[in-house]
């Protein structure tokens, strides 16, 4: 969601003139957007604050410095207090009056800061969707969220459940069918808890709006994340056996396999919930990639708590998946908690989970070997070494599984021509976290 309002705000700029540039030298502006979600992830504000300051130096201070996104929305003026290079704070509802706030700057030399929450003002404020529009694209259908899991800022920094309507998320999947997009990928912190209003003024689902979009001939595919085991209805399951647009993977956090920790975590399902809609979900996708969310190390987690979440993962077999320490968030109830546990058995926990977890990815991709599937070309693949670099072109796209796919073209015009296609591949090798193939 992020990179989706990374890719809002610097529409919003180019809107009024400012363009694009890969490096803090020599720039008019420059925006930090700020993710809360972990201590990690905040604390790089800070250090990137750090390493802008010479290049504003630079420029005599003539350079405009914003923070956007949810540690802006957490901290507030504190951020001003602790680095006097910010210019504007912003926070995750309120960007789409950047522009504004940086007119205000250069014009009454003063730094502004905005934090309101009025979702339907930003999506009705924003530009029409250009950056980050390849051959898939992000667009947000919900955002925030009223369940209050113990661990999770997301209720504090991104407000309460929002859904847009779907005749403004229809027009946006039409502008980006147009522009060549071939598959959306619908975003919201609960996403299957979509509500947002149809033409005639009733509450939709998000089963609905994906028949809706995948009816577009030009989109060929559509995901969705992230979404709540709480959420995902029967419409939606029935959706992944009905639309054939609607891609065979799902993202269904559980974040822990132990009924004791989930409790602790108010996350309002069990493990035999999550057994019973994995159970309904394969039987209308049968080949269905499953990926999940795991914290390792919750307040009060046991050895055998511990022990009930990596016996879940073997009984359900994962294609891939996320799993982090637990992170202690300030003003989140399980923050308080004299259970914390300590970090050298949370690094256990961590290294056993994942050693698992990647163990299945690559099984998962062996069993692709062999196997011919359609996939979307968007870019050219990420080059692994300085000999590749000079001898092979090679492009990058997505399986229906969501695995990263790469095959060598043999020149940068067959590259060009394979952009934004969906071409069928036989799957020739399997890498841990990749698949080699070409194009048939
Ligand atoms: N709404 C989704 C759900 O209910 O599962 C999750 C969205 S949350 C933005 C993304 C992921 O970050 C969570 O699934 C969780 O695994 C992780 N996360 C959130 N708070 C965390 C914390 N305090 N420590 C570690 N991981 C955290
Ligand atoms: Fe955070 Fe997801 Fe829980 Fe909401 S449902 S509080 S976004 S983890």
């Amino acid at each position: 969601m992020n990179v989706y309002d990374s890719d809002r705000m610097q529409d919003l700029m180019n809107a009024v003139g400012y363009e694009n540039s890969d490096t803090p030298e020599g720039a008019d502006m420059v925006i930090i957007n700020t993710c809360h979600i972990r201590e990690k992830a905040s604390e790089k504000l800070f250090s990137d604050l750090g390493r802008i300051r010479p290049h504003k130096n630079k420029k005599n201070g003539e350079m405009i410095v914003a923070v956007a996104g949810c540690v802006a929305q957490a901290e507030g003026e504190e951020i001003f207090k602790r680095s006097n290079v910010v210019d504007i704070i912003v926070g995750p509802e309120s960007y789409q009056t950047l522009p504004d706030l940086v007119g205000k700057v250069l014009r009454d030399k003063k730094k502004q800061i905005n934090l309101e929450f009025i979702p339907d003002n930003k999506f009705d404020n924003l530009v029409e969707l250009k950056a980050g529009t390849g051959a898939s694209a992000f667009v947000t259908v919900q955002e925030g969220c009223d369940k209050f899991c113990t661990f999770c800022v997301v209720p504090y920094t991104r407000g309460t459940e929002y859904s847009r309507d779907v005749n403004k998320i229809y027009e946006d999947a039409l502008r980006l069918a147009d522009k060549g997009v071939k598959e959306i990928y619908f975003l919201g912190q609960n996403v299957n808890a979509y509500h947002g209003n149809d033409e005639n003024g009733q509450a939709s689902t998000l089963a609905k709006l994906i028949e809706k979009v995948a009816s577009i001939d030009a989109i060929k595919r559509v995901r969705y994340t992230t979404s709540h085991p709480r959420d995902m209805s029967n419409d939606l399951i029935a959706a992944h056996r009905d639309i054939d647009k609607l891609m065979p993977f799902l993202h269904l956090p559980i974040q822990s396999g132990s009924n004791n920790v989930l409790k602790m975590m108010n996350r309002k399902h069990t493990r035999q919930d999550y057994f019973k809609t994995i159970e309904k979900i394969r039987q209308a996708r049968p080949d269905l990639g499953l990926s999940s969310d795991f914290i390792v190390g919750f307040p009060g987690e046991t050895d055998q708590d511990f022990e009930d979440t990596m016996d879940l993962v073997k009984q359900i077999g994962f294609t891939q998946c996320y799993s982090f320490k637990y992170s202690p968030r300030q003003g989140t109830p399980s923050a308080d908690s004299k259970h914390q546990i300590d970090e050298k058995v949370k690094d256990e926990r961590l290294a056993r989970l994942q050693a698992l977890l990647s163990e299945q990815q690559f099984d998962f991709n062996k069993k692709s070997i062999g196997v011919k599937m359609p996939v979307l070309f968007e870019r050219e693949a990420p080059k692994a070494s300085a000999k590749e670099k000079s001898d092979k072109i090679q492009l990058w796209g997505k399986s229906p599984y969501l695995q990263s796919v790469i095959v060598d073209v043999a020149t940068k015009e067959e590259a060009q021509k394979y952009f934004g296609q969906i071409a069928d591949v036989e799957i020739l090798q399997a890498r841990p976290s990749s698949l080699m193939g070409k194009i048939v």
